[in-house]
C-alpha cells in the first residue's frame, strides 16, 4: 500500500477522527498513485494516522480506519453488520416498515457510500472512486448480512461519481434482478423507482417528519409543494385531511405522486396533483386556500458559492407561503442544503415572516432521522433542517 505524508501539524483533525484529508494538507503524493486506491496516511514525523481511499480533488483521502488498524478482509461485513444492528435498535425493520437507510456514508463510518433498503433490494450509491472499486465486495457482503434478507443489489453511480474520473460508472443490478418495487413506510405503500427516480428513488430521510405531519392533517386543507413521490401527501391523506394538493414542476414526479396516492387511497377524490412550477403556483393561488403547507424544495445551495442566492431563494419561497397561508395555519418548511446551517435557515425564514407581517411561532425544529446518523467528528454530515411553524 502506498503512503501519503502530511505537512507538519496537519494531523490534528485526523487525530480527532475527522475522516477527510484535504489535498492542501498533503506534503507530496507518490508519483504512480491512482484514484480509488487504498492508501496509508502518515504525519510529517511518520506516525501512522489511518487508512483510506485516495481521490483527486479537494478531499484527497476518505479514511476508513484510524491509527495503525489494518483494513481486514471482513471490513465491509463488519461495518454493514454494525449499521444493520443500529437500524434494528432503532425499530426500523418491521413488517410494516420495509424501507430505511442502511448506510449513511461518514455517519456509518463508510465515507463515500450510501445504501438504502427497499424490501429485499438494496440500492447502493458510490460517491468516491474507492467505494466504486469495492462495489462487488460490498454487494456480496450485503447479501450475506444475517437477518437482512437482501436478495438484489442495484448499483446506481452514474450521477454520484466524479465525472472526470472516467470510472465507467454504472446503473445496474450487481446481484439479483428486479422483483418488485413496492416498499412500506409506517404501513403506507410506496412505488420506489430506483431506475429512473432521483437519488436512490425515494427520500427516506423525511419519514419522521411525514409522521409528524400526519398528526396535524386532520380536517385541514393541505398543500404539498415539491412533492416528488408524494410522501407527505400520502401521510396527510391517512391523517384525515379534507383535501390535499400536490405540486411538482416535473411531470414524472407528479405521476409518481398519483401512483402512490392510488396505491393507498384508490378513487379518493380528496387529492389532486399539479405539474407546475412552485413559485408560479404560490403566486397564482388565492389567499387562505390552505391551512397546512409543506415546503420541501431541492437544495437551493449545493455549494458554498451558491449560498447567498440559496438563502434568498428560501426567503422568497417562505415569504410567499406566509403571505398566502390561512390564519391558524401550519407551515412545514425544510432545507436540505448541507452548506446552509440551522441558524442561517432559521434567519431566512424569520426574515420572510417579518416581511409578511404575520405573527409566527416555532412548534418543532426538525432534522434528519436516526438512520441518517451524524458522526460527531464529522459535523458536515448534518444536512436536513426543518421548522414547523404556527402562523396567526
Ligand atoms: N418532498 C419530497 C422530496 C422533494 S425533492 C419527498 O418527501 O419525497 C424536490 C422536488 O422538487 C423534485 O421532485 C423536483 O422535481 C421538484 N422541483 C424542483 N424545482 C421545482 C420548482 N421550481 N417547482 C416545483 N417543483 C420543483
Amino acid at each position: 500500500m502506498k503512503t501519503i505524508k502530511l505537512k507538519p501539524r496537519k494531523e490534528e483533525s485526523i487525530l480527532r477522527h475527522h475522516p477527510w484529508v484535504f489535498s492542501g494538507a498533503i506534503a507530496s503524493l507518490p508519483e504512480d498513485i491512482e484514484e480509488g486506491e487504498r492508501v496509508r496516511v502518515v504525519s510529517a514525523d511518520g506516525k501512522v494516522l489511518g487508512t483510506g481511499h485516495f481521490q483527486i480533488g479537494s478531499i484527497a483521502v476518505r479514511l476508513l480506519e484510524f491509527g495503525d488498524k489494518e483494513i481486514t478482509d471482513d471490513f465491509f461485513s463488519r461495518r454493514l453488520e454494525s449499521a444493520f444492528r443500529l437500524r434494528q435498535t432503532l425499530g426500523l425493520i418491521r413488517q410494516d416498515n420495509t424501507c430505511f437507510r442502511l448506510v449513511h456514508g461518514e455517519g456509518d463510518f463508510l465515507p463515500g457510500l450510501v445504501i438504502d433498503i427497499y424490501g429485499d433490494t438494496a440500492v447502493m450509491q458510490a460517491h468516491s472512486p474507492g467505494m466504486h472499486f469495492e462495489r462487488l465486495e460490498i454487494a456480496q457482503a450485503l447479501t450475506e448480512l444475517p437477518d437482512a434478507r437482501i436478495r438484489n443489489v442495484y448499483y446506481k453511480s452514474e450521477t454520484t461519481l466524479p465525472f472526470k474520473a472516467q470510472l465507467d460508472p454504472q446503473n445496474d443490478y450487481i446481484i439479483g434482478r428486479f422483483d418488485g418495487n413496492i416498499a412500506l413506510e409506517n404501513g403506507l405503500k410506496f412505488n420506489i423507482d430506483w431506475l429512473r427516480g432521483q437519488k436512490t428513488g425515494f427520500f427516506v430521510d423525511q419519514r419522521e417528519n411525514r409522521s409528524l405531519l400526519e398528526k396535524y392533517s386532520k380536517g385541514r386543507n393541505v398543500l404539498n409543494m415539491f412533492c416528488y413521490t408524494g410522501g407527505f401527501s400520502v401521510y396527510a391523506m391517512r391523517g384525515g385531511a379534507l383535501k390535499v394538493d400536490s405540486v411538482d414542476s416535473s411531470a414524472k414526479a407528479a405521476a409518481l405522486t398519483d401512483a402512490n396516492i392510488d396505491l393507498n387511497f384508490p378513487d379518493d377524490s380528496r387529492h389532486h396533483t399539479f405539474a407546475v412550477d412552485a413559485f408560479k403556483f404560490l403566486a397564482d393561488m388565492p389567499k387562505d386556500a390552505y391551512d397546512l403547507i409543506i415546503l420541501d424544495p431541492p437544495a437551493f445551495a449545493k455549494h458554498r458559492s451558491a449560498l447567498k442566492n440559496g438563502l434568498l431563494g428560501y426567503r422568497k419561497l417562505n415569504a410567499k407561503a406566509f403571505e398566502k397561508i390561512k390564519s391558524g395555519g401550519i407551515l412545514f418548511t425544510f432545507s436540505c442544503s448541507q452548506v446552509v446551517t440551522r441558524e442561517m435557515f432559521r434567519l431566512a425564514v424569520f426574515t420572510a415572516a417579518a416581511q409578511s407581517g404575520r405573527k409566527v411561532r416555532i412548534l418543532h425544529q426538525l432534522t434528519q432521522p436516526a438512520d441518517h446518523p451524524v458522526d460527531i467528528s464529522h459535523p458536515e454530515g448534518e444536512y436536513l433542517k426543518g421548522l414547523v411553524l404556527y402562523v396567526e
